[in-house]
């Protein structure tokens, strides 16, 4: 006896069921597809980034009534999050810590009426209008206007050992993580005007910092040199490269050699800070706008305007010459007023 025999409704039940199977799935997908559709979100202005230069550009154009929205990305406040006391900033005779600083742009972006969100731009599409960008792969956005403020990122030295002991000894911050190595000895290499503004930093918290410089020479500005030479406890190695960092678990030691006379050396230390300067966080907008080889984003010549109609950019993705808060801040007001012109030329 088959199972039709004894249970002849249940068998009739189910084959009816796979006869509709398809017609359900088509009216599931219908129905997701309309939810899909309306979670999209429409607006004249979307700023991607939240250092000096997109909360400059919320500011501007919310008081152009053009209703930002402002995504943060991983690092709300950006770079100036990550450095201490900001002494060239016009306006506050007394410096401020960068991080109190981009609270009050926040604040003042907040106030203005801009809508300031947490959430990282992981996908556009500029391919027609309006433009699309997707927030953390799935949210997605319309906007008439973009301004792309996403600012740079560490680079680093490209060792093994310093991925795998990241977090563990390895830094590229000393402001956030100077802290934890107090009254040890560290080094730090780089010769910019971050290495030597952190290296003086460290000095204040570690009895030795060892500074590794790659040239006889160093890029910072003459005053942060002098700064770094006549700090005592400050030790600075010219010619001198990092060939790996040492120890199991956390940093022990870091191998150097000069690269003049081949010698080579271990120094014990317990925290090892990489500040070489920065890379754009450009990527994914790659695809549609003009770049330059390190990819900074080039713009119009005395404008913010990328080579897509309605797109600009401001801050540090586009400015490898300044780099500075205040030059990020400017070039943010110019992308907002950029904006609000491109948008009343087409009617807005
Ligand atoms: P920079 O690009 O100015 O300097 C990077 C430094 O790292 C250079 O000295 C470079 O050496 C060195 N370097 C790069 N790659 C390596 C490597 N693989 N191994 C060893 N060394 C390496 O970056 P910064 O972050 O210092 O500064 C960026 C900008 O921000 C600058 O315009 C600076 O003036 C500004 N700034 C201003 C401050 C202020 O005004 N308070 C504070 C901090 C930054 P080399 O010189 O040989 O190329």
């Amino acid at each position: 006896m088959s199972i039709q025999d004894h249970h002849p409704q249940i068998i009739l039940w189910i084959e009816r069921r796979i006869t509709f199977l398809p017609l359900c799935i088509t009216i599931i997908n219908f129905v997701h597809q309309i939810f899909s559709m309306s979670a999209i979100e429409k607006v004249s202005c979307l700023i991607i980034g939240s250092g000096p230069a997109g909360y400059t550009a919320a500011i501007y154009a919310s008081r152009a009534n053009l209703n930002p929205l402002l995504y943060q990305g991983i690092q709300p406040g950006g770079q100036l999050t990550i450095t201490t006391e900001v002494e060239n900033y016009p306006g506050y005779p007394d410096g401020v810590q960068g991080p109190e600083m981009m609270v009050d742009f926040e604040k003042q972006a907040k106030r203005m009426g801009a809508d300031i969100r947490f959430g990282l731009a992981t996908k556009v599409d500029f391919s027609g209008h309006p433009h699309k960008v997707w927030i953390d792969e799935e949210k997605e956005i319309h906007a008439d206007t973009i301004i792309i403020a996403t600012g740079a990122s560490a680079k680093w030295l490209g060792l093994e050992s310093e991925q795998r002991l990241n977090g563990y000894g390895v830094s590229a911050c000393a402001v956030c993580d100077g802290f934890f190595f107090r009254g040890k000895e560290v080094a730090i290499v780089g010769a910019g005007d971050t290495a030597a503004e952190e290296a003086h930093y460290l000095s204040k918290l570690c009895t030795t910092v060892h500074m590794f410089i790659r040239r006889d020479a160093m890029r910072a500005s003459k005053v942060m040199q002098d700064r770094v030479k006549n700090t005592p406890n400050i030790k600075i190695y010219w010619n001198t490269d990092t060939d790996e960092i040492l120890g199991e678990k956390n940093v022990t030691a870091v191998r150097i050699s000069n690269n003049k006379t081949g010698e080579k050396q271990d120094i014990p230390i317990s925290g090892f800070f990489v500040a070489i300067g920065h890379q754009p966080n450009s990527d994914i907008f790659k695809p549609y706008l003009e770049m330059d080889d390190a990819g900074y984003i080039q713009t119009i010549a005395g404008t913010s305007k990328t080579n897509v109609a309605g797109v600009f950019a401001c801050g540090d993705v586009q400015d490898k010459n300044y780099r500075q808060a205040i030059t990020a801040a400017g070039s943010g007001c110019m992308a907002a007023i950029d904006a609000e012109r491109y948008l009343a030329a087409m009617g807005h």
